[in-house]
């Protein structure tokens, strides 16, 4: 049994079979739609099911409410048709790039601040890896383990991968990065994955990074510099201390660029501080008291990604649709 389902603002339509997710379903007919965790957890791939039945699939409550899904919400990356379904999301035609998995040999290893380290990775020589701004990888851990990390570089800049990775404390992989990861040493990634990257649009956009979520923003903005790009940025990150703001380029971009505004923001800062402080997102809302005629583009840590979405629509008059988010979740 295959179901058919029609997207109800654009016409679009696709089948899913039973046993796959309404996302796998998408993506496998050459159709784009954000998402994220592919776990039920960052909510990035959130729609409406107008008309038809669904299994929800495995969701994690804080990314869902029971309530949402009885009133008609579902992450499609859980979801599984039961019936034909019409549904309201943005999907759009648009061939994702296939995601395959390469070896990556570390080039580099950067302490970039007391809790981040870079890592450049290079591709091998016979390998072409196109991926958007924006999108994320998953390295491929032993026993099937698999931990994502943002691509922090444009894709015009060939044949390397930088990430900027965090250090959990007593985490499976970050803590290895920290300790034996060494030059030289070989891994395996799976990418490009996710749909976050800059939409074609005339409007501003802020941009809205907490900590290494700083990563996916870098590699957009560079990529709007090396393509002439004429949209206006204010960049947005927010980190605990000054310490943790690694910020000589979006500094040197704010100075060099009169289209790109740049905003540290610290939630914890020490007294010789006299930038914006507190969230980062109410940094964001003192500044655009009224955000209808913007994008967003959001990323870091979940709760921060959350709150900004539901402040800036309900305070900022921010339309739904014009909320793009990677929210680095954990298992
Ligand atoms: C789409 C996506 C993109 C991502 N991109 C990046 C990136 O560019 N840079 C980056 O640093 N991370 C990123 N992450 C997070 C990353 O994938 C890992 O979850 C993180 O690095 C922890 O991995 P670990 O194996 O060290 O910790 P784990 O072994 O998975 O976790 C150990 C313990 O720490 C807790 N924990 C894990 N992560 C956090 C956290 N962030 N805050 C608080 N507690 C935590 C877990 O609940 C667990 O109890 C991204 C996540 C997603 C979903």
């Amino acid at each position: 049994m295959t179901y058919q389902i029609s997207v109800q603002s654009n016409g679009l339509s696709f089948a899913a079979e039973p046993d796959e997710t309404l996302l796998e379903a998408a993506l496998r007919q050459g159709l784009t739609l954000p998402y994220g965790c592919k776990s039920g957890a960052c909510g990035a791939c959130r729609g409406h099911i107008a008309r038809g039945e669904i299994d929800p699939g495995p969701y994690k409550p804080f990314a869902i409410s029971e309530a949402d899904i009885a009133a008609g919400e579902a992450l499609f990356c859980c979801a599984h048709a039961k019936s034909d379904l019409v549904v309201e999301a943005a999907i759009t035609r648009g061939a994702q790039i296939e995601a395959k998995i390469v070896p990556v040999r570390v080039e580099a290893l950067t302490p970039r601040a007391p809790d981040v380290m870079e890592i450049l990775l290079r591709l091998p020589a016979n390998e072409t890896f196109p991926f958007l701004a924006g999108q994320f990888v998953d390295f491929l851990l032993p026993e099937g383990k698999r931990r994502s990390y943002s691509i922090a570089n444009a894709p015009e800049k060939e044949g390397v991968l930088e990430l900027h990775v965090r250090k959990v404390s007593g985490g499976h992989f970050t803590e290895q990065v920290f300790s034996t990861l060494k030059v030289k040493d070989v891994l395996r990634l799976e990418g490009p994955q996710g749909g976050f990257f800059l939409r074609e649009s005339d409007k501003p956009a802020i941009l809205l990074a907490s900590g290494t979520g700083f990563a996916p923003i870098k590699a957009i903005v560079e990529h709007a510099l090396a393509t002439g790009d004429q949209r206006a940025f204010h960049l947005y990150w927010g980190c605990r201390k000054e310490a943790d703001l690694y910020h000589d380029l979006p500094q040197r971009w704010a100075a060099e660029y009169p289209l790109i505004r740049y905003t540290p923001v610290l939630s914890e800062p020490d007294a010789g501080w006299t930038g914006a402080a507190g969230f980062v997102h109410q940094a964001v809302l003192r500044d655009y008291p009224d955000l209808s005629g913007y994008q967003v583009y959001a990323c870091g840590n979940p709760a921060m990604v959350d709150t900004a979405r539901a402040d800036f629509q309900r305070l900022a008059h921010l339309p739904e649709a014009e909320f793009f988010a990677d929210a680095f979740t954990f298992q």
